[in-house]
């Protein structure tokens, strides 16, 4: 190495160091006219919140904002804290009809689905979503695992991620379907048979990334004569046990897609940590889900965006399945089912509300401030995040949002979000 390379090295060293040098967090008071205080369901007025880097460092209506700290104004807003969405697909651009999602997966390269997922993610940040569960991408492999990691690099802005990269189904029984078979056409899921396999894939998708696994526990669902929603299971029960006990026990939870009765008894029999849908939930069901401490994310709205929409496509069920979801929606609340908020956005196009669901969830039966839990508390709980996420205090991460007017009275008003706080960045101020 000659002097001028030397030299250089020793720069490049002392500057890297200099720069590595932890700078003070920086210090932000935010004046809210309310905060809603998700743990005592108790909205506290004119609330200070003091901000260290990305934590909250004291929340409250004695707080005083500390010496040289930035302070915003929201005043005029009520605050609460960041929301979470428990089902998600970004991967996804509205998913009406078959027609909808196979031209997805046949017209787009991964990349440009990723692409797509960029402004998926600052969308739903921008709506005042900082968490999000996303559930498999119906056929773009890992690419979910990147878009997290591009978040959390600070490539795009975003959610804070947990992903469940590819899902699981046995052959034939997840899209893309109805093709010749000379034609070799993308898999909407990781296809597998057989426990052996099973188990391999459960590890693969861990391997590169999974934070949760999901599977697809039943499909072809139909009303009975006893007006029950029923399905048809897609594992054999020694399979859906396979994909259980493999994640656990590596550490990871399981999400199963279970829409009739036949799929969600199927999955709890399995041992799954969470129901996805669950239309045809009824009274026993509800109880076991109770006992076991299941979570049910119920999707409400997406199932009233594509009913029109499948019911003309031939497939009149899906109408009736709104119905039975408000029904069982209402049962479950009554007996303190622990239901976390959960759109599957992507299902429906990304332009539409991702809070709409708040608005079914209040027709259905859960109080505002039980609603607004759902999407903090309970959903925080269901990531296991609950010492992290999921209220304003102190201690926890400063993921905060604020709207115009009272949620509690009107909790439409979350559709229309002013203020985004992720980790103590704003990334929306109005
Ligand atoms: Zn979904």
């Amino acid at each position: 190495m000659n002097k001028t390379k030397l030299w250089l090295v020793a720069f490049l060293t002392v500057s890297s160091l200099l720069a590595a040098q932890p700078k003070p967090p920086q210090k932000i008071a935010l004046r809210c006219g309310a905060l809603i205080d998700t743990k005592s369901s108790r909205t506290i007025p004119n609330a200070v919140i003091v901000l260290e880097g990305d934590r909250i460092v004291a929340a409250g209506a004695g707080v005083a904002a500390p010496e040289g700290a930035r302070t915003v104004d929201l005043s005029r807003k009520t605050c609460l804290p960041g929301l979470i969405d428990n089902h998600t697909h970004v991967l996804l651009n509205g998913d009406i009809t078959a027609t909808d999602y196979d031209e997805q997966l046949l017209k787009e390269s991964i990349p440009l689905r990723a692409i797509r997922a960029t402004a998926n993610v600052r969308t739903a940040l921008m709506n005042g979503f900082t968490t999000m569960r996303d559930l498999e991408t119906e056929g773009a492999m890992y690419a979910d695992v990147d878009i997290k990691t591009a978040i959390e690099h600070g490539y795009i802005p975003g959610p804070r991620m947990f992903v469940a990269t590819r899902a699981l189904a046995p052959t034939g029984m997840y899209p893309l379907l109805g093709y010749s078979w000379e034609l070799k056409v993308p898999e909407g899921v990781q296809t597998v048979d057989g426990a052996d396999n099973i188990r391999r894939a459960v590890r693969e998708q861990i391997k590169y990334g999974a934070d949760w696994i999901k599977y697809y526990s039943d499909r072809r669902y139909y009303v009975n004569d006893k007006g029950a929603l029923r399905s048809m299971v897609n594992f054999t029960p020694e399979e859906a046990k396979a994909i259980v006990d493999e994640a656990h026990r590596l550490g990871h939870k399981v999400a199963a897609h279970a829409i009739g009765r036949d799929g969600i008894q199927a999955a709890l029999d399995a041992g799954v940590d969470t129901i996805e849908h669950g239309d045809g939930l009824d009274e026993e069901l509800i109880d076991t889900m109770v006992k076991r401490g299941v979570y049910w994310c119920p999707t409400i709205y997406v199932g009233v965006y594509v009913a029109e929409g499948r019911a003309a496509a031939g497939a009149p069920v899906w109408k009736t399945m709104m119905d039975l979801e408000a029904k069982a929606f209402a049962l479950a609340v009554k007996k303190g089912l622990k239901i976390s908020y959960g759109t599957d956005a992507g299902g429906f196009a990304w332009s539409e509300a991702q809070a709409r669901d708040f608005t079914y969830m209040v027709k259905y039966g859960q109080t505002p401030m039980q609603a607004i839990q759902s999407a903090t508390t309970v959903a925080a709980e269901l990531l296991g995040m609950q010492d992290k996420i999921g209220a304003v205090e102190a201690g926890k991460f400063a993921d905060i949002v604020a709207v115009d007017s009272d949620p509690l009275r009107d909790i439409s008003v979350l559709e229309h979000m002013k203020f985004v706080m992720k980790s103590g960045v704003i990334y929306r101020n109005e």
